[in-house]
């Protein structure tokens, strides 16, 4: 018995020790998918397993933060709902993390590109798959809450069966951030399209772009 204390209290001594590499962590108003129109406060983890030509994240650009400082900024913000994103959530141990949340009776939600299972502490998994740029990296994640596509012209058939694990499956243009309004237009049109001929897809756009937010 005595051994089981002294081991808890030194798993607890490890998991406060634990650091997470973090680009930042923000409050903002989550502008896309399911949740979008409702505050988050937002984990951005650095790293990832992939590198897709559109990303408009820097996630090399991190620092090592405590377990204990993260829980304290996250907090702070009074804000119920949390989104693990990044980068690319899943690489790091979100067990730890997560259940240190948890324990504060906040929602945890996460934006994957599901090429890593998730943990079991999330309450609702977000994938957007990369198939488009990674035929060849298999999805692991083949479950989850919502199906989030990237549209870049890619045939829609290559989700006929991973839709069957979500139960929400979204569209969303690709947005160059660089790209003319014409450029970027033509993408939505395109969408607009396929969501109007295939049922279940619903639109997902990126709202937060537009309001010039976080
Ligand atoms: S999976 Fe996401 S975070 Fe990783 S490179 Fe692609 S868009 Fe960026």
């Amino acid at each position: 018995m005595r051994f089981c204390s002294l081991f808890v209290v030194l798993q607890f001594r490890d998991d406060n020790m634990q650091t997470y590499p973090i680009v930042e962590i923000f409050h903002s108003i989550q502008g896309e998918g399911f949740h979008s129109g409702i505050p988050h406060v937002f984990i951005r983890f650095g790293n990832c397993n992939l590198r897709c030509e559109w990303c408009d994240t820097n996630f090399l650009s991190f620092e090592e933060k405590s377990i204990d400082s993260i829980v304290e900024q996250v907090l702070s913000y009074g804000c119920d709902r949390v989104i693990f994103t990044g980068g690319e959530p899943a690489l790091q141990d979100l067990s730890s993390i997560g259940k240190r949340l948890k324990s504060h009776g906040l929602t945890l939600s996460i934006e994957t590109n599901g090429t890593i299972p998730i943990d079991s502490v999330i309450d609702w998994i977000c994938v957007s798959p990369k198939d488009q740029l990674y035929p060849n990296v298999p999805i692991k994640q083949r479950t989850g809450d919502e199906l989030k596509v990237v549209y870049c012209g890619q045939d829609m058939s290559v989700y006929d069966n991973l839709k069957i694990g979500f139960t929400h499956h979204f569209i969303q243009p690709c947005y160059i951030d660089d790209d003319t309004v014409e450029q970027n237009g033509k993408g939505f049109q395109l969408v607009e399209k396929i969501v109007k001929e295939s049922p279940g897809w619903r639109l997902s756009l990126q709202t937060h772009k537009w309001m010039g937010i976080l």
